[in-house]
């Protein structure tokens, strides 16, 4: 059991979540970040960099743009 896996309990408990992900991997640069951001459109997670779905080739950004961002 690794400290990540220590954290990541203690945060679900106090949320009251199941798994509640601390960290994740950005699914572009596999940098590993805390409290990653989520993508709406493709439903991966990503660093600060790669966010947007501009930043990373997102399969769905058409609806993002079609928000009219
Ligand atoms: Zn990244
Ligand atoms: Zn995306």
């Amino acid at each position: 059991m690794g400290l990540r896996d220590t954290i990541r309990r203690i945060v679900s408990r106090l949320l009251g979540k199941k798994e509640y992900m601390v960290y994740e991997t950005c699914a572009v640069c596999g940098e590993r970040v805390y409290l990653p951001f989520h993508c709406e459109y493709c439903g991966k997670y990503y660093c600060d960099r790669h966010r947007l779905p501009f930043d990373h080739d997102c399969r769905n950004i058409g609806q993002w743009k079609n928000k009219g961002r």
